[in-house]
């Protein structure tokens, strides 16, 4: 009995003490919020958050705290999309895919691109737009059933009828229907905030809408206005009663403006963006988000015999090449930028590419990795969370060879990746 009382004794005050600590040597760590490279540092993870950052290589003091050695490897916190979409990924077949894919084969693919999409470093993302099955990557993945990043999702898109998401668009009049909120479709106020109470009740974090036409639809206009203003501030205002913030999808002018004045926080691509859209930006606090990777990506790939639907490749052209240099005039101009690629559009797992080009068209390399962390944590309402290696924050914590504020290309290889203090890649 004596016995049996002291063992029990022992595996309580065991248990108590030894909650396992893991003590990362960083040889340079990034603090995205000064901008600085900090010399020999040493970050302690207790269970899923970040408890200590000290000066110098530490040691731990207890056996059974664990030691990851990243001394000669340059450390930062895991970067964040804000514009991805875990359910697909381009390719000559996808039109054909509409019709031959149930969500059981969306759901495998997706939970492979999440998995792919993490390794490469992105330990958050923003899913802008799918069927519904990204529901339930992210709470699968949230319960640690599967690998991926955190994602906050937008469920399905809300497009008005014919509009850049309507999930008929092409289709032969015997399988169009008359799709409605439930779907996504709007086409009033009152079908604005059904839509929205819609994706609430289905799982939604954030609310998509196309704003304007798009380059991947089977449709004409890759950039005419699709909604009304008054269809954009009831679908914000009903969503902001719902804890949840809009993206717009927009490339014609006059659809962002609509966006802007209608209440929503991200403008995604923004290709034909006047000068006067970019002082409403300023003044609406709007942020940017640029996806010059999938602009780039659709520019090749139009170049292709067959590879998209004839009436995209026009659209393809005309507006992919252009996101670049827009994306340089609004950074320039001081409209807040918020990283995201629109992957999916191109591989998952190559989200990174879009630092280069971000460099490319004149952003400083440690503006673009503050722009992947703290300003969309700071969107996300995350900003006391991630983006940071702080104290109290998730251990979601990357590292890449080079310094990537010298060399922003090694953030394609990304060689370690921690999210919420487990280990992904060594
Ligand atoms: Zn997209």
């Amino acid at each position: 009995m004596k016995k049996i009382f002291f063992s029990i004794i022992f595996i309580v005050s065991v248990s108590i003490v030894s909650a396992q600590k893991t003590y990362i040597l960083c040889g340079k760590l990034i603090d995205t919020k000064t901008g600085k490279v900090e010399q020999k540092k040493t970050i302690v993870v207790e269970g899923k958050k970040i408890t200590a950052v000290l000066n110098g290589f530490v040691q731990p003091k207890s056996r059974i705290d664990k030691i990851i050695n990243l001394k000669n490897k340059v450390v930062l916190p895991g970067l964040i999309d804000m514009h991805v979409h875990l359910e697909m990924e381009m390719n000559p077949k996808k039109y054909l895919e509409r019709f031959t894919s149930n969500d059981a084969d969306i759901a495998l693919n997706a939970s492979v691109y999440a998995k792919t999409t993490l390794l490469a470093g992105f330990t958050t993302v923003r899913d802008l737009g799918g069927s519904g099955v990204n529901v339930s990557l992210r709470n699968a993945i949230q319960q640690g059933k599967i690998a991926g990043p955190r994602i906050f999702t937008a469920e399905k898109s809300l497009a008005t009828t014919g509009g850049h998401a309507d999930p008929t668009n092409g289709m032969s009049n015997k399988l169009m229907g008359n799709p409605g909120p439930k779907e996504g479709v709007v086409n009033s106020v009152d079908d604005a905030k059904k839509a929205v109470r819609q994706r609430y009740k289905n799982g939604a974090d954030v609310i998509k809408i196309t704003a304007t036409g798009g380059v991947l639809s089977v449709a004409k206009s890759g950039h005419n206005p699709q909604f009304t203003v008054e269809e954009i501030k009831a679908i914000s205002q009903t969503a902001k009663d719902y804890g949840m913030h809009v993206a717009a999808h927009a490339h014609g002018d006059e659809g962002m403006q609509r966006a802007i004045l209608g209440g929503v926080k991200t403008i995604e691509h923004g290709t034909l963006m006047s000068k006067n859209t970019m002082k409403l930006m300023l003044k609406h606090d709007v942020y940017l988000v640029p996806t010059i990777t999938a602009g780039v990506e659709v520019t090749e790939k139009a170049k292709i015999k067959g590879y998209f639907p004839e009436i995209i490749v026009p659209k393809a052209l005309a507006i992919g090449p252009k996101i670049q240099a827009t994306f340089g005039k609004a950074y320039q101009f001081g409209v807040g930028i918020a990283f995201g690629t629109d992957a999916g559009v191109f591989k998952h797992g190559e989200n990174a590419r879009e630092f280069g080009y971000m460099v490319d068209a004149g952003m400083p390399a440690i503006k673009a990795i503050q722009s992947a962390t703290i300003t969309n944590a700071k969107i996300l309402q995350m900003d006391k969370e991630i983006g940071q290696t702080k104290v109290g924050f998730f251990a979601d914590i990357i590292a890449v060879n080079d310094d990537p504020t010298k060399n922003i290309k090694t953030l394609e290889k990304v060689v370690f990746v921690m999210k919420e203090g487990k280990v992904f890649k060594e």
